[in-house]
This record gives structure tokens, sequence and C-alpha cells, in this order.
């Protein structure tokens, strides 16, 4: 559960103060507004604010005086058009704001997307929490024998319990040295009257990278589905890709029509280089084409196969 009983009441609390308001809304993300949507075994995506939804891209886009939106059927087509041709700043005119509980390492990759603004947890001023990640069996996997970037099989068996075993004790040892160190216990009291302790800003340094921080993260909507692009993607690490699965889901309860075209668009689409063209274009024909004269690498041609999805032997006939 990543969240205590006080935080969530003040979740509650706070979505019960509803105003009514002129600006537009998304009704299916209020219905989630606030709510803490669980990622990984202690994290949380919640969103805490937005402006704008589809009617906004599409306000933007014609810069009209009312709310720009004419039948449903041409907003979806102007959102479809605008994604596809890369007519990216009326995606901007829609903002949202998300506070993220993630693992360090996660943070890691995370804050290099350096288009949205963050305001991270600050572990000078606050004690951090005893919570460490500690991956699910299934997803404690040995390192890819064909990837240096990625994973291979799931650890199973004796491996897989002594690893777990190592990252919890690093953590637990790390984080009992942490406390040690700041000689204070979570209400602030001091373990040991007799020792100043050391200052948080220094003590810190001694946390694993598996240790849960927190943010707030505003991004627009264009920023975050670049964000997304990378993230969400196939290739993207686990852990950061269950977090924007997560989002993933919160921009199609935003922005229905934008998150289909994202999915249409982006997410599902490939793109394929000149020399790829020209060997669909080949295969087309009717020629059956070869990666050794296809004029495409080993790598390309195996990216090429895995987009078209045809089988090694059947390409062209
Ligand atoms: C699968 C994967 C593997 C990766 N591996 C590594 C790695 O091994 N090492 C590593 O260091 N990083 C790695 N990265 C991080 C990657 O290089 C990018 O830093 C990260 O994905 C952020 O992308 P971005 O710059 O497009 O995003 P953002 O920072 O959000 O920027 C969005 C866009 O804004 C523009 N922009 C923003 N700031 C600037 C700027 N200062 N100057 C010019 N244009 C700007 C660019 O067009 C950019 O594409 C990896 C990322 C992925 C997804």
């Amino acid at each position: 559960m990543p969240l205590s009983t006080d935080q969530q009441a003040e979740i509650d609390q706070a979505r019960e103060g509803a105003t009514k308001t002129l600006r537009p809304i998304a009704p299916a993300l209020e219905e989630i507004l606030f709510q803490a949507l669980p990622v990984l075994d202690h994290g949380f995506v919640r969103v805490i604010d937005y402006m704008g939804d589809d009617a906004a891209i599409v306000q933007a886009a014609r810069v009209s005086y009312g709310r720009g939106t004419k039948k449903v059927s041409e907003d979806r087509g102007l959102i479809n058009y605008l994604m596809r041709h890369r007519h990216t700043t009326p995606f901007e005119m829609c903002e949202i704001k998300y506070h993220v509980k993630l693992p360090i390492f996660v943070a890691r990759q995370w804050i290099r997307h350096r288009t949205a603004n963050v305001n991270e947890y600050s572990a000078r001023y606050s004690i951090l929490d005893r919570e460490f990640y500690l991956p699910a069996p299934e997803h404690l996997a040995a390192q890819s024998a064909v990837n240096r970037q990625g994973r291979g099989d799931v650890l199973s068996g004796d491996e897989a319990a002594h690893v777990l075993d190592l990252l919890r004790e690093d953590a637990t040892r790390c984080y009992d040295h942490y406390a040690e160190m700041l000689n204070e216990d979570a209400a602030g009291e001091a373990l040991d009257p007799a020792r100043q302790g050391l200052a948080r800003e220094l003590a810190r340094m001694n946390l694993t990278l598996s240790t849960y921080t927190q943010w707030y993260w505003k991004i627009d909507l264009y920023n975050l589905l670049n964000f997304l692009s990378l993230r969400a993607d196939a290739h993207a690490q686990y852990e950061i890709r269950a977090y924007a699965t997560a989002m993933l889901g919160t921009v199609a309860a935003w922005v229905p029509v934008a998150h289909q075209a994202f999915l249409d668009y982006r997410l599902g689409a490939v793109t394929l280089s000149a020399q790829m063209l020209t060997v669909v274009r080949r295969m087309l024909a009717g020629e059956s084409v070869e990666q050794p004269d296809s004029g495409l690498n080993r790598r390309e041609w195996a990216e090429l196969v895995a987009a078209l999805g045809f089988s090694d032997g059947k390409r062209g006939s």
C-alpha cells in the first residue's frame, strides 16, 4: 500500500472540495483526480491538476473565439491530422501536473526529460521513508545476451531467491546506517541524546538507488507524448515503463481523441528509412529480397522484419 491512512484522508478531503468552474473539464479524469494509481511495489502516479481537453487542442489549432468544437468527427479528423503531420503546438495548449513516487534509479532516467517543471522531495530538509523497490519475481531477469541495454530470461530458483535477499539486505542495511548517522527517528526524536547526528544532506548519500523519492512533475501534452513515446515503448526499462503505462491511462481519461491519435500515429507506428521503403517497394513489386542484397545491415533488416511482421524466409515472391 503506497499511501498512509493520513495521506489517503488528505486525498479524500481534497476530492470532497468540489468547485464550480467555467473552465472545461475532462469528466473521466475528474473521476481519478488526486487518487494514487499504484505503480511497482511502493510507487504511484496521481494527477494533481490539468488544463485543457481535446477541444482545447482544436480551439488552439483553429484560433477560435469559442470552444472551437465543430462536429466530433471533424475534431477527431483535425487532431489526427495534427498528430500525423507533427503540427505540434496545439498539443502544447494542454498541461498536466502529476505527483509521482518512484525509485531513485527510475528518477535518474526520468529527469533526463528536460521539458517538464519538476520539484522533488528534499532529502536535505526531510528524512526519506524506509521504502525500497524490490522487483517482483517475474521481473528479476538476467542480462540480455543480445542487447546490452536489456534483459533476458527470468531468474529462477536459488539464484532468484539469493538476488532478492541481497537487494533487500543491502537496502535495509544502508537505510539502517542512514538512520543511525542521522541519529533521528521518524518522529524527529534523537536516537542517542549524546550524539549530534550527521546532516541530512550528507547522510542521504548512503542510500541505495532503490530507495523511493517523490516529485511534482508538470508538462504540456506535446512533451508528455514525447516522454510516453520513449518510456511506454517496449524497449524502455520495465520499471519506468510501468509508470509510463499508468500515465498513458490518465491521458486516455483526459484527452481520449488525442490519446487514440497518439496510439495510432506514434506509439503503434513505425518509421521506415528510405532504404527500408525501397525494400518494401521491391517486395510489393513481387521481388524476393534477402538481407545481403537489401542495402540494409543485419540490425536494420531485423528491425524491418519485426516492423512488417513477415517471417524470415518469406520476403516477397
Ligand atoms: C531506450 C533509451 C536508452 C537510453 N540510453 C541512454 C544512455 O545510455 N545514456 C544517456 O545518457 N541517456 C540515455 N537515454 C536518454 C536519452 O538520451 C534522452 O536524454 C532522454 O530520452 C530524453 O530525451 P529528450 O532529450 O528527447 O527529452 P527532453 O529533454 O524532454 O527534450 C524533448 C525535446 O526537446 C528538445 N530539447 C530539449 N532540451 C534541449 C536542449 N538543451 N538542446 C536542444 N534540444 C533540446 C529536443 O528536441 C528533445 O528531443 C536513453 C533513453 C532511452 C529512451
